[in-house]
């Protein structure tokens, strides 16, 4: 008896979500909607660098590497392997230069091969 009534109180339930379809997002094969704000991956607006290195001091997780070799002359290397993706760089940045956005898909095996070089100045009367 006690079957019967099992049955008679999980059939409606387990028909109304088969007919609702899934609901979980079927990432990667439809699009996600990331919620505003989502903080991914870190940019930069080159022109705009001038190579002050407050966002590399103010990182909490060594995510950002200055290589300074005169005034002019710098490289500003980001390191998504050791980024928190915290936002501290947007922040930090008195030019707007440095920013976060929603790009969150960068998967590799290899670390050094999500190493990229943000901004490469050189001095243009050498
Ligand atoms: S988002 Fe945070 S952890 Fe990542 S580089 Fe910027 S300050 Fe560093
Ligand atoms: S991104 Fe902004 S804070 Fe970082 S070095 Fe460039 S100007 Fe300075």
């Amino acid at each position: 008896m006690r079957c019967l009534e099992s049955i008679a109180y999980l059939f409606p339930r387990i028909w109304r979500t088969l007919a609702r379809g899934p609901q979980t997002v079927a990432y990667p094969l439809s699009p996600i909607d990331l919620p505003a704000g989502y903080r991914g991956r870190v940019h930069i607006r080159a022109e705009l660098c001038r190579g002050c290195g407050l966002c590399v001091r103010d990182c909490p997780a060594f995510g950002l590497e200055l290589e300074r070799e005169d005034r002019e002359t710098f490289r500003l290397i980001y390191h998504p392997d050791r980024c928190a993706y915290c936002g501290q760089c947007e922040e930090s940045c008195n030019f707007g230069a440095i920013y976060l956005d929603n790009d969150f898909v960068h998967g590799t095996f290899n670390r050094e091969a999500l190493i990229e070089v943000l901004v490469d100045r050189k001095r243009t009367n050498k």
